[in-house]
């Protein structure tokens, strides 16, 4: 039978490639890839250094009068590790990465050539901005846009089999400085968030010449499918996700595969890609199967965000590449196999000081813990007030499949912070003493504080963000996405937050009130008008949404479509323009963009769906007809052909509809277009995959052309 062919040499092993020995990994692999502090120290002045230590580690403005002797060790130190060509490494708002390659050739004048890399390659280049998304931001004025160096990310090496590739970092904008990428309102938010924290730190009495970073670690889904079911898959191929497939007998419900033992091949692919990621200095460190068959995971230790998510970038696209070395392909897609677990990009964020202090960590002093509670409390506030900035964030036409469903968080916005925690600020909104017996919290004129546990343990996957003991973890984040605009939106909201707070703390200090008294009122108010947005229970109970919605005023934006307006309310406008990250051109070419990606993302899906019922799954199921009007009258064989005929007419019927909305247009903007398709195409998809999915249960393995969930999810 062809099918069982298909999956045995799915399952075939691939061949073992030569790893690094562990100490060697650690040694001599690490970084190898990455133009550290310590190869810049070695190979520049002095002076040249120190300009540009300043730059990476306080963020001064880049000297231009460095950038030649650096592009010169830049280029040295690339050549020797093999690299030909230079390329400026950024991140447009399509959410993958882009880069256009020079290389060092430089005519001499005399018909020869010599290699060269200069202060002016270094600092800003050129790629043509008319072939990424824009949002009609350089339409009205100049159709250029430029890269420009971001010193504060290392510059690294991408291999290839043929040869290597200096990458340099860098942000992307128009010609009149409107940001045109991720990065640029990230590093921007960077910044609102060390303007608004170092102000309440030094309240906290922290030393002048303090900074403060945002720390992130984004822990990656992802499903690992042979090579050879993926290209018989044109719905994997071109949409990421699979439209047709029905659940397979043995789904989640063994439960056995969370934390399961790891297959051999998946093993040694999760090696392989390690250890390029390693050398590119990404400190990789959880690997291990998820919830679903197929389904695994892979964690780095948290970086200062822009770093991290840089790192987050090229993480996804090392696994994708190493896969296919390894006869797999690494499905990014939130929700590449319906009915099972989705995949998300969980983001573990918090505030860090520049010497390492974490200031989500709860202390061991009751002067440490004011400040915790303190920046506990505005994060509250910040989720609070701004629950559409998050939901916006995470929101894509892929992980509108995902959320809501199957231990993935819904799409509503809430806070989980364990029972030991919320107690906590119950009682010191209520006023109770700490622990039962001492009176006189924060707030009631003595300095005793309640005992914070440490790692409050948190297993409640359906919370959308929740604190895990010393960090916040956003779980509504997808599986593909950037980490970019999550972050850039928790480090706005918390920097307004935290401002709003810190002018509330300071106004009391002026009026003479002691600190611990004065944070503990801000703390115990904050609570009391935000305590709204923590939840501890089921985020799937139908209840919670009810109750979320009703008696809370929480909001529930269920489809992208339903979030995307809401990014340039007058609230967000003023919020973005007050911390300086993005202006209302830059929100609006955001939203432009959003809505366009989205349409383009589900138009295609809806004629890939046309196209594979009518060119596969039609014919397929009649040429199965066929064969049986052939196979004589048996009460079998009769009783299929008429099972199939019913379902085949249904499939026939559901594809003239979807044939009818995916010729519609629905208006002619993109906001029209993206309503109609999620309103009319979307619904009409899913009549044809409901026909195809039970025909795939009544058809022969031999005339089913697509893999089936059963056949791809369980080859290991
Ligand atoms: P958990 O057991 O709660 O999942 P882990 O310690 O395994 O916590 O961390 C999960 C992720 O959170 C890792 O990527 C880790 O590096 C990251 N993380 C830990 N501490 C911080 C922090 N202070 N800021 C940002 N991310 C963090
Ligand atoms: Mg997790």
């Amino acid at each position: 039978m062809e099918s069982d062919f298909r999956v045995i040499s799915a399952a075939r092993q691939t061949n073992l490639v030569e790893q690094p020995s562990p100490r060697e990994l650690i040694d001599d692999v690490y970084a190898s890839d990455v133009l550290t502090l310590d190869d810049l120290r070695s190979r520049l002045s002095k002076p040249v250094f120190r300009s540009l230590q300043s730059t990476i580690e306080r963020g001064t403005p880049v000297d231009a009068g460095i950038a030649d002797t650096v592009a010169l060790a830049m280029k040295n130190w690339a050549m020797e590790r093999g690299a030909s060509h230079y390329t400026h490494w950024f991140q447009p708002l399509t959410g993958s990465t882009a880069e256009k390659h020079d290389s060092f050739l430089s005519p001499m004048g005399d018909g020869k050539v010599m290699s060269a890399f200069g202060g002016s390659e270094l600092l800003q280049a050129e790629p043509d901005a008319s072939s990424f998304p824009s949002g009609g931001l350089r339409a009205t004025f100049e159709a250029r846009g430029y890269t420009v160096w971001d010193p504060t990310s290392p510059a690294f090496i991408l291999r290839h089999s043929g040869g290597a590739t200096l990458c340099i970092p860098a942000i992307f904008a128009s010609w009149n400085g409107e940001a045109l990428d991720q990065k640029t309102p990230l590093l921007r938010s960077t910044e609102a968030l060390n303007r608004a924290v170092v102000p309440a730190l030094r309240l906290f009495g922290a030393s002048e010449g303090t900074r403060v970073i945002s720390t992130l670690g984004a822990e990656q889904e992802y499903f690992l499918i042979a090579e050879e079911f993926y290209y018989q898959r044109p719905d994997l191929m071109m949409a990421g996700r699979t439209l047709f497939g029905a659940k397979p007998p043995r789904g989640q419900e063994l439960e056995d595969h969370y934390f399961g033992n790891i297959p051999d091949r998946v093993l040694t692919f999760m090696s392989d890609a390690e250890s390029q990621l390693y050398a590119l200095g990404i400190p990789i460190k959880t690997r291990h199967k998820e919830v679903a068959p197929g389904q695994f995971e892979l964690a780095p230790i948290f970086e200062e965000s822009n770093v991290a998510a840089d790192h987050q970038q090229l993480t996804m696209q090392v696994m994708q590449s190493t896969a296919r070395r390894h006869g797999l392909v690494a499905l990014l897609h939130e929700k590449p196999f319906a009915g099972m677990n989705g995949s998300g990009k969980h983001c573990n964020w918090s505030m860090s000081t520049d010497a390492g202090e974490n200031l989500l960590e709860p202390g061991d002093t009751p002067h440490e813990n004011l400040q915790f509670l303190f920046f506990c409390s505005a994060v509250i506030k910040a989720v609070d007030d701004h629950q559409d900035l998050l939901r916006i964030s995470v929101a894509s036409a892929s992980n509108d499949h995902r959320l809501g469903a199957q231990e993935a968080p819904p799409a509503i916005i809430s806070m989980f912070f364990g029972s030991e925690l919320t107690e906590i600020f119950e009682r010191l909104e209520s006023g109770v003493g700490g622990r039962g017996e001492r009176k006189g919290l924060l707030g009631m004129g003595s300095p005793v504080l309640p005992h914070i546990p440490r790692h409050a343990g948190d297993r409640n996957r359906t919370s959308p963000f929740a604190f895990t003991g010393n960090k916040f973890e956003f779980r509504a984040p997808g599986s593909s996405q950037s980490i970019s605009l999550p972050v850039t939106m928790l480090n706005v909201i918390v920097a307004d937050a935290v401002t709003e707070l810190t002018g509330q703390l300071q106004a009391r200090l002026d009026a003479g009130t002691d600190l611990d008294k004065a944070v503990g009122e801000i703390v115990r108010e904050t609570y009391t008008q935000h305590k709204r947005i923590l939840f501890n229970g089921d985020g799937y109970d139908e209840a919670w949404h009810r109750e979320a919605e009703q008696e809370r005023g929480l909001l529930n934006l269920r489809t992208s479509l339903d979030a995307y307006p809401q990014l340039t309310s007058e609230k967000n406008v003023a919020l973005f323009e007050r911390h300086q990250v993005l202006d209302a051109r830059e929100l609006e070419a955001r939203q432009e963009i959003m809505f366009d990606i989205y349409f383009k993302t589900v138009n295609i899906e809806g004629e890939l769906t046309e196209t594979i019922a009518q060119s596969v799954l039609l014919p397929n199921t009649l040429a199965y007809l066929r064969d049986l009007y052939a196979s004589g009258q048996s009460l079998a064989v009769k009783g299929l052909i008429s099972e199939l005929e019913t379902l085949n007419d249904a499939l026939y019927q559901a594809l003239q509809e979807l044939r009818t909305q995916n010729a519609e247009l629905g208006g002619e903007s993109a906001h029209e277009k993206a309503f109609h398709l999620r309103d009319n195409v979307l619904p009409a998809m899913l009549k044809v995959r409901r026909a195809a999915d039970e025909l795939e249960k009544l058809v022969s393995d031999e005339h089913w052309k697509l893999p089936t969930y059963r056949q791809m999810l369980f080859v290991k």
